[in-house]
């Protein structure tokens, strides 16, 4: 029944080359506090994006129904935040930006506690997703989820599906215990965050596992307003506007996510090649960048090189980036033979619907060449047509031991 350890260390860290490896620090904390976008977090935390990304069409409103809501970007915008909630600025240790905000609410019958307030990816979701600008309650939505143990991301994604699924008339007032889903509804979002935490009632019931189990549970075309891929709810992103994300999303093994490659854009000239290319190598990037535990904000947008230099004067061991590439490689690879064994074919490696007609009516470029994009992605890495890993794949990358499980599942 544990669910969380914590552990605190008394001894020191030592680093093979302390020279080398001050000089990095040194050269990669320069590059850190030039870079306008330090000084963005610094001062706005990751709320600096809001009306910025908004502007772009990359960040969703009202459950990615394609819509641009400046108003809704700009209530919940890094000034915003600073003028209305912001307490203090706080940040990991030994970080120079510090992009964490403290907040602090009183007003009427909202009361948010001192403590983190909502980073961009909650101002999205439980904002403008949501259709929900009113920033007091963005605040409070977010102390629930914090308290009740749940991700922002996905709560909000569920409850768009929810609000849009009642709205169509699919999800009636039985099946809500009574809450009016209406967009941009702060009780409304408030309870149903309480209700999901709890798993209360009958709409607790339906929503905690997520909208892509709620869709299925319920049906009537109400899986078409499930933004989620392998049951992870897209994140506050566009493949719109970077098209990398558009196959991240799809491919990898754990779903929509935007931690882990995929911010890259295509080229006018580009072939279907190199959008799988780009993609491939900030996918590589993310997989060392978060085993070597860099924060993403801080490393920018790291090249193995340099990530190899900082892991080698550390460890003392060799590192390439050839080396390094080879071990991005073996973690999908692993990745997503562990899904294959879980039950999850290729087949799932999908966008939601709504993202692909959209985009084929905005970007027909885009659109024309999206069939070919993920077979051009099985190719690069050594999968076979239909998306699975080949043996002489996995042989090359040190997995013998999962070659069975790939015949098994076949
Ligand atoms: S390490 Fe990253 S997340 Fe933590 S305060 Fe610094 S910039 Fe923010």
């Amino acid at each position: 029944k544990i669910k969380a350890m914590v552990v605190r260390g008394s001894g020191k860290t030592e680093v093979a080359d302390p020279q080398g490896f001050g000089t990095l620090v040194k050269r990669q904390l320069d590059a850190i506090m030039s870079s306008p976008n330090a000084k963005a977090l610094s001062q706005h935390g990751s709320a600096h994006l809001t009306q910025m990304v908004m502007g772009m069409g990359d960040m969703p409103v009202r459950n990615w129904s394609g819509e641009i809501w400046q108003e809704g970007a700009d209530a919940l915008s890094g000034p915003a935040i600073v003028e209305k909630i912001l307490v203090k600025r706080t940040g990991c240790y030994a970080c120079p930006i510090r992009c964490k905000g403290i907040v602090h609410v009183d007003e009427g019958s909202i009361q948010v506690a001192e403590g983190p307030g909502p980073e961009y990816e909650t101002l999205g979701s439980l904002g403008t997703l949501l259709y929900h600008g009113n920033l007091a309650g963005v605040a409070k939505a977010n102390e629930l989820c914090n308290r009740l143990g749940l991700d922002t991301i996905s709560t909000g994604s569920t409850i768009a599906w929810a609000i849009e699924a009642f709205q169509s008339g699919v999800l009636g007032l039985s099946e809500t215990d009574g809450i009016n889903l209406d967009w941009g509804s702060t009780p409304a979002i408030l309870q149903t965050i309480e209700t999901i935490g709890l798993r209360r009632g009958s709409l607790g019931e339906l929503l905690c596992a997520g909208s892509g189990r709620a869709a299925q549970q319920l049906g009537h075309g109400s899986e078409a307003y499930a933004m989620q891929v392998k049951g992870l709810d897209l994140p506050m992103h566009s493949p719109r506007v970077f098209h990398g994300l558009g196959l991240a999303y799809a491919v990898l093994p754990n779903g929509a996510s935007h931690t882990l490659g995929g911010f890259t854009t295509r080229g006018s000239e580009d072939s279907v090649e190199h959008w799988v290319e780009a993609t491939l190598v900030s996918m590589r990037c993310a997989v060392v960048n978060s085993s070597a535990i860099f924060c993403n904000y801080t490393m920018g947008r790291p090249v193995l090189q340099n990530l190899a230099e900082i892991l080698a004067s550390a460890t003392g061991e060799s590192f390439t980036d050839q080396k390094l590439q080879a071990f991005a490689d073996r973690v999908y690879l692993l990745r997503y033979v562990f899904n294959l064994r879980a039950g999850l074919r290729p087949t799932a490696n999908v966008l939601p619907t709504r993202v692909v007609d959209q985009m084929q009516e905005r970007d027909p470029r885009w659109a024309a060449d999206w069939p070919r994009v993920i077979p051009a992605f099985y190719k690069a890495l050594g999968f076979d047509p239909q998306g699975y890993p080949t043996e002489t794949t996995l042989r090359a990358a040190g997995l013998e031991d999962v070659i069975a499980t790939v015949r098994q599942v076949r």
